[in-house]
């Protein structure tokens, strides 16, 4: 029930705002006076969620598995 909750939480919002930034992509530098680019968001301020991370193998693994076994099905390929 709950995780249900859980993957429709991934699906429709599979990023969530970057804590170093706060979500604005750039964060003022401790030692320098000067803003630098986020670097676990890629300045972008969003990550992806661990859910979602998680669902996205999940998914490719289980794709490839598929073609494999649809390769292996067709003849004399
Ligand atoms: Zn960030």
């Amino acid at each position: 029930m709950l995780s249900t909750v859980h993957i429709g939480l991934y699906a429709t919002h599979p990023f969530k705002p970057c804590r170093t930034c706060k979500g604005k992509g750039n964060h003022r530098s401790p030692l320098a006076l000067a803003y630098r680019p986020c670097r676990p968001c890629g300045g972008s301020g969003m990550r992806l969620r661990t859910g979602r991370r998680l669902w996205n193998t999940f998914t490719r693994v289980r794709r490839s598995r598929r073609d494999n076994a649809r390769n292996v099905q067709r003849p004399g390929n």
